[in-house]
């Protein structure tokens, strides 16, 4: 079989060979998720959800093993980064398998004298394709409903990082049926293309890029078949006067996701700051990020780790150039570079705000994915809300008050699918996730998605009269 060479981007060396799928293997797969589906569908639904919270179990008692090949192949660091992704993607799918028993319809009030009804039934095989950003939980987030409610997968790992993946895979395989969960690499132009355009694929589900979703979606379209899609972001952060001053500081740190570069699709990477604050909220901002340990992911000192790969490296640094060029823009860069050997300088980037910027500067509008956060003052309330909601993304907010009614009124005018008040946290299991705009469609890590996007309605309606 044909493979690709992954890269460790802390050292720039390659990791090893990972396989490179191509038309016939991701067919194959396919043949046999398509082939384990009836019998697997055909268990209690209750049988199917202990087995995978079984398996969930088994892979959780494997942390440290997956942690430590998740940071060599992502560049993120082990203690702050990996052992906890592990940790909750296990428990995502431990999450749904005790939600088999929710498959439930409903009985129609039609003709007393018949029987109305529907059934929760599965879609069949499922194309589960996942980014190199969080490759565990995603992957969590799709086959934990999608087995649960009787579907197969054909999971399609990132060429970027598949070993972490196929590990995690490999130990729930032992405590599934054969054929029930498939994993293939690739990638996206060979492996993505024929697993999505595959005729025996009744349900793509995706996370990754705005481009990429978009053309998922015409494929699915052209099929007439299901898609979600979990895609960018750029999700804004309003500090308002009477914020807590230091529990903001810390969640623009935690919500920026500086201990993974920055590299998420709900990084609060818009962060408006009231203008009585800002002096403050940038000096404590500053203070801690200069804190930040940056360095070899495999360190337990390590905060921050690396940027996956050189051509994310050169993203970034031309949306930092782009602002350095700005007139009136201010760039600052915290923490200190490694200068270990062994360790490849380009791919480490310190964390960096940029400030002065005008509202339609492409480091305002547009997903960086990287450790850059723009930071912004603001006075008019009215005109912040405007501003959050100013770009065509609409995945995450946040909000930052002591009080209920600014609370109880921004959420309700943010455009995105997730908002929190006082707090920004990462995607929590039982918590519904999805976006908004071109941030996708369809939610995540709830009941509601395993009913809504792994499952169909069938109308039943019997008459014996
Ligand atoms: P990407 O779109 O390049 O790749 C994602 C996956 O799709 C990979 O497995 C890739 O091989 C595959 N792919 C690429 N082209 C394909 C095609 N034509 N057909 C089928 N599959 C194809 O994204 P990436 O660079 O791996 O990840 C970063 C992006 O993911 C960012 O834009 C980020 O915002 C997004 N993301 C979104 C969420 C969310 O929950 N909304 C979470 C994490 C990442």
């Amino acid at each position: 079989m044909a493979s690709l060479d992954v890269m460790n981007p802390a050292t720039a060396q390659v990791l090893g060979q990972a396989a490179d799928s191509g038309p016939e293997e991701t067919a194959s797969a396919v043949a046999a998720a398509k082939a384990a589906q009836i019998p697997w569908a055909q268990l209690p639904a209750r049988e199917r959800g202990k087995r995978v919270a079984i398996a969930a179990r088994a892979a959780a008692e494997q942390v440290e093993l997956i942690a430590q090949v998740l940071a060599r192949e992502t560049g993120k660091a082990i203690r702050t980064e990996c052992r906890g992704e592990v940790t909750v993607a296990a428990d995502i799918l431990e999450f749904y398998g005790n939600l088999g028993s929710e498959l439930k319809g409903q009985t129609i009030p039609y003709n007393p004298r018949m029987l109305t009804m529907t059934a929760r039934e599965p879609l069949g095989v499922v194309a589960a394709i996942v980014p190199w950003n969080v490759p565990l939980v995603l992957m969590a987030l799709k086959i934990g409903p999608a087995l649960v409610a009787g579907n197969t997968v054909v999971v399609k790992s990132s060429e970027e990082a598949p070993f972490a993946t196929y590990l995690m895979a490999e130990i729930l395989m032992q405590h599934l049926p054969a054929g029930v969960l498939n994993v293939v690499n690739g990638t996206g132009a060979t492996c993505g293309n024929a697993l999505t355009t595959h005729p025996d694929i009744a349900k793509i589900t995706f996370t990754g890029s705005e481009a990429v979703g978009e053309a998922i979606y015409k494929i699915g379209a052209s099929r007439i078949i299901p898609v979600s899609l979990e895609l960018g972001g750029k999700s804004p952060m309003i500090v308002c006067e009477d914020a807590d001053l230091g529990k903001a500081v810390a969640g623009a740190i935690s919500g920026m996701r500086f201990t993974r570069q920055g590299q998420s699709c709900t990084a609060a990477s818009r962060i408006y700051v009231h203008e009585t604050l800002l002096e403050p909220f940038m000096e404590q901002l500053g203070a801690a990020l200069n804190k930040l340990v940056i360095g070899d992911p495999l360190d337990e000192a390590t905060d921050v780790g690396t940027i996956i790969n050189a051509r994310q490296a050169a993203t970034i640094n031309r949306y930092v150039a782009m602002a350095e060029e700005t007139e009136g823009a201010t760039v600052q860069r915290f923490g200190e570079l490694p200068r270990d050997e062994g360790l490849s300088p380009d791919l480490f980037l310190q964390p960096t705000i940029l400030s002065g910027l005008a509202d339609d500067h492409p480091c305002v509008l547009q997903e960086i994915f990287g450790p850059v956060a723009v930071v912004k003052g603001w006075s008019d309330y009215e005109a912040v809300i405007e501003q959050a909601n100013g770009t065509h993304y609409g995945l995450a907010a946040s909000v930052w008050t002591k009080s209920l009614s600014t609370a109880l009124d921004s959420t309700a005018r943010l455009n995105a699918g997730y908002v929190q008040v006082n707090q920004n946290l990462t995607i929590q299991p039982n918590v519904s996730y999805g976006g908004f705009g071109r941030s996708g469609l369809g939610k995540e890590a709830s009941l509601e998605a395993m009913l809504e996007h792994f499952t169909r309605s069938k109308t039943i309606v019997i008459n014996f009269d």
